[in-house]
Parts: structure tokens; sequence; C-alpha cells
């Protein structure tokens, strides 16, 4: 496969409008620079997500907010094409509204994946990215997200499957690259560390911290996205009302937060045992770091 980068389609399917910003904000602004076309989809509104100001939002119209906080954030970093799959937000774990009946994790996988191949079969997208199976931090959402795209990628090619979206402009439709995004364990450990040495009470228990997060062995693709820092937290602050200011992570010192933040880690899930030159987002990440912003002949 040979192909200039203003040929790169790239589909990112999340579970909530801010999913995108913490761990991939740097790749999305990395992949717009690059000349890449990118593909949104946030399945919920993130409708029972917590609200910072009461000015902002009330439980009734803070879907339609987090939305528009969606909306302006990625005019900032340049995605121009996001779906909406208007799902409920599933809440956390064990909670209530994990049993309302338009919630992700209600919804039949059939219909989730029917959404996504036809998607996929639209937008011919490459490469795919979305949350890899610990969700980060276990949200149903991300962990269903992260089920059913790959599913799709698996099946958005194969023409007996999904035949109501097909057509002639919209045929079979075989992405290359399944991307997972990670957030290592010992990222966690280091920012819980920092808020005990700060007297911050952290988010999550002590016993929680070894299992939270991506075991750092599964990580395949490290991205420097250091150029693209200042994008990524001028978006990430759109989502007003997921910013508290009181809260835990705004405790950490910012230098801490920027260091995070200019990392960025996935899992090339497929193919499997790919070459190097065959992973796609190290080899645009480099290209961005250096400033070239054209590669030819990834196969
Ligand atoms: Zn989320």
């Amino acid at each position: 496969m040979s192909h200039r980068i203003d040929d790169l389609n790239i589909l990112c399917a999340f579970a909530h409008p801010d999913d995108e910003g913490f761990a991939t904000g740097g790749t999305l602004a990395m992949l717009v620079d690059q000349g890449a076309h990118i593909t949104l989809v946030c399945a919920t509104n993130g409708d029972v997500g917590e609200i910072s100001d009461p000015s902002l939002a009330t439980p009734a119209t803070l879907g339609q907010v987090r939305q528009e906080e969606l909306r302006r954030a990625m005019a900032i970093t340049g995605v121009q094409d996001i779906r909406f799959l208007n799902y409920r937000d599933s809440g956390m774990a064990d909670t209530e509204d994990n049993q309302h009946p338009n919630a992700l994790v209600q919804a039949k996988p059939t219909q989730v994946v029917g959404q996504l191949v036809a998607i996929m079969r639209e937008t011919r997208p490459q490469v795919v990215i979305t949350h890899d199976p610990t969700g980060g931090y276990g949200h149903p959402d991300h962990t269903t997200m992260c089920h059913q795209t790959t599913t799709a990628f698996r099946l958005a090619g194969d023409a007996s499957t999904y035949p109501e979206y097909l057509s002639e402009t919209q045929p079979a439709w075989a992405p290359s690259l399944l991307y997972y995004v990670c957030f290592p364990r010992s990222t966690f450990r280091r920012m819980w560390q920092s808020m005990l040495d700060r007297g911050v009470t952290p988010p999550f228990a002590s016993k929680e911290i070894d299992v939270l997060g991506t075991p750092d062995d599964e990580v395949t693709t490290v991205l420097d996205v250091g150029r693209f820092v200042d994008t990524k937290i001028a978006s990430l602050n759109c989502h007003r009302t997921q910013i508290d200011p009181n809260g835990p992570f705004s405790q950490l010192p910012e230098e801490l937060t920027r260091d995070i933040m200019r990392t960025e880690y996935y899992t090339l899930i497929e193919p499997k045992a790919a070459s190097k030159d065959a992973d796609i987002l190290a080899t645009l990440a480099e290209s961005a770091r250096s400033g070239v912003n054209n590669i030819e002949g990834t196969s």
C-alpha cells in the first residue's frame, strides 16, 4: 500500500465528548497537521457526567452542552467530521444509569456495530483508533466501544455482513490498522504519587493503582506530540463542564501535567506483529516532529 498523506483517512471511535482529549488530543492535532482526514465518532453525549459549574448546564441539558463543547474542542484541533450516535451515557459501572433503555450498554451490539460498519464503508479509513479493553479506568461505555469498534473493523470489509449498509457508492471496506488508545499504568501511578506528595486525595484508591490503566508492556507505540501540547490543552479546555478547578487533577503541578500530555500511547492491534514501518502513527509523528508533511511508501 502506497499512499500520500492527503489520502489518509482516520476513524476515531470513542464513548464520550472529551474522551478524545487527554490521551489522543496531541495525536489528532498531529494528524490534522500532517493532512489526514479525521472522522470522530462519539457514541454518547456524556449525559451523566459531572457538571463543574451549575451555570453551564443542568442534568437535563448536559448532553446538548457537551455536544457543543466537543464541536468547539474539535474546531481548535481542526477535526471537522464529528458523528454523534446519540446513545445515553451509561454512567460508571453498577450505577442505576446502566439500566436506562437508551444507555449505550443496553443497545444491541449488532446495532452499534452496524452503525460503525456503515461509517467505515462511507469514510473508508485506513486507520481506526478506539478505547482499549481496560477503558482506561473501566468505564463500561469505553469497554463497549472497544468491543463494538473492533468487531466493526473486522466485518466492514465483508460484503456478506450488514448488507443493508452496502451500496454502489458505499462498497465493503476493510481498514488496515487498528489501534487501541492506552493510558499506561505507570502514568496513573505517577499522577497518584504526585497527588499524595502534595496532600491531595487521589480519585482512586491505593488498591486500584496496580490495576488501573493499560499494562505498560502492552504499549507498542509511543508518540512524542510535544509540538501539539498547546493545541491539545486549548482543545481540552473547551470541555468546561468537565473541568473542576478544585478537583484532584487540577492540583497537579502544571509542569507534570504538561509533561504527561506530551506523550501519547497506543497498542497496534491489527495487523499483529506489524513491522516498525507499518506503524503509521509512529511514522507520522516522527514526520511531524521533523516538519515533513508528506510520507510515501508505507506498506
Ligand atoms: Zn469517557
